[in-house]
């Protein structure tokens, strides 16, 4: 395998190859005849599979500008003969679920979209979820070529999106197509669902489930390396306020730096993804390390260069495995911060507020849990591929009844 340039490497920004070297998947044995039908119909189409990823690597949709991708996608969708419904998002119905997380903006004209290739009858149906919204691509930092480009180099495409997860998306689409093209008829339905707001809220895979779409299974095609993922890691989001002593800069020393206590806290996180790792476990995800991140992700403090920063907002998250008790781990972080702050000679006196915690000294204002996923049955779990917890873990949400599972891109 060729390694990636590290000029070409950007937080996220992933790549997808499509170099003729050993490639990192199993063979799965079909014995249906039409097996070989269909892996020469994939040989054949590879240039044009490659050229419709790019396509949609080049058509920016961070998430809240998903317009002109979904409208790229529809379209296509549309010519390849498949029923299509798309629809935009009721923000206040959607404030109405319990799976509701607040956004900071609604959703005209950022419309999700389920194209169906439906069935002879008397199969079961299985939907196949991707989203298109991609993180932003930030100041250039890291990037040694426009983020957009979705350049091939050394057998790889590199832009943001690629991997997550255009890639996916791409997959779906075309695997249906290709079905189509060789007249293979399935029984059941398949359901091609190809969300917006997935990188902020999950909110498209949400709104999918409230307008009234399921299906026996479900694929999300996010990324991991190619490794079948019969279960999904959960996450928990939590903030922190700090709330130091107020002081002017020339008698700094009379105040109490939100900053420096947000350091407290922040190694206090650390000391818990460091026990967690060391402590839960779990055997499809054997890597606690790649499967429990606990980090500290955002940390804002002060507002001018020449005042003194008394108030910190730390934002979070921890990873959970499977059949966690969220409330359990949500008591552990309280318990972890409380330790720290016990320490600490102002702390100590002056409650923390944390959020998405039940047992913090002041009330919770809101709860951002991400519910964990069902495990797949257990034939699925037998799979020989190894299990590695996603980039996003926001796949087929609780409210859903499919189970899930990811065949992820590469
Ligand atoms: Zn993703």
């Amino acid at each position: 395998m060729t390694p990636t340039p590290s000029c070409l490497r950007s937080p996220r920004a992933g790549w997808i190859s499509f170099a003729n070297d050993t490639p990192p998947y199993r063979e799965i044995e079909m014995t249906d005849p039409n097996r070989k039908r269909i892996l020469d119909k994939v040989d054949a189409s590879k240039d044009e599979a490659v050229r419709f990823l790019q396509k949609m690597v080049t058509i920016p949709s961070v998430t809240g500008d998903e317009a002109a991708i979904q409208a790229f996608l529809h379209g296509y969708l549309n010519t390849i003969g498949l029923d299509v419904d798309i629809w935009d998002t009721d923000w206040e119905e959607l404030k109405k679920h319990p799976g509701y997380r607040p956004v900071a903006r609604g959703y005209e004209g950022r419309p999700n979209i389920v194209a169906n290739a439906k069935g002879s009858g008397g199969g079961r149906s299985l939907l196949l979820n991707g989203h298109t919204d991609v993180i932003p691509v930030g100041n250039g930092e890291g990037w040694s070529d426009n983020p957009w480009s979705a350049k091939i180099e050394n057998g790889r495409i590199y832009g943001r999106g690629s991997c997550d997860m255009k890639s996916g998306v791409a997959s779906h689409i075309l695997a249906v197509q290709y079905l189509k093209e060789l007249g293979i008829d399935l029984k059941g339905d398949v359901l091609i669902n190809i969300v917006i707001d997935e990188e902020v809220s999950g909110h498209g895979t949400l709104d999918t489930v409230i307008r009234g779409y399921s299906a026996d299974a479900g694929i999300s095609g996010e990324t991991s390396d190619l490794h079948v993922q019969p279960a999904c890691i959960g996450r928990i989001w939590f903030e922190i306020e700090i709330q130091g002593k107020p002081a002017g800069i020339q008698q700094r020393y009379l105040g109490v730096s939100g900053i420096m206590l947000g350091q407290k806290i922040v190694a206090a996180v650390q000391e818990m993804e460091d026990e967690r790792v060391a402590t839960v476990k779990h055997p499809l995800y054997p890597s606690a390390i790649d499967s429990l991140p606990c980090i500290i992700g955002s940390f804002q403090a002060g507002n001018y260069p020449s005042a003194f920063p008394a108030t910190a907002l730390l934002k979070g998250s921890i990873g959970t495995v499977p059949g966690e008790d969220h409330e359990g781990v949500k008591q552990s972080l309280v318990k972890k911060i409380a330790e720290a702050a016990a320490k600490d000679p102002w702390m100590k006196d002056h409650p923390l507020w944390c959020v998405s915690s039940a047992t913090m000294p002041r009330p919770p204002r809101s709860r951002v849990t991400m519910p964990s996923c069902k495990p797949f049955p257990a034939t699925i779990r037998k799979s020989p591929a190894r299990s590695r917890p996603s980039a996003d873990a926001r796949v087929l949400p609780i409210p859903a009844s499919s189970t899930a599972m990811v065949i992820p891109p590469r």
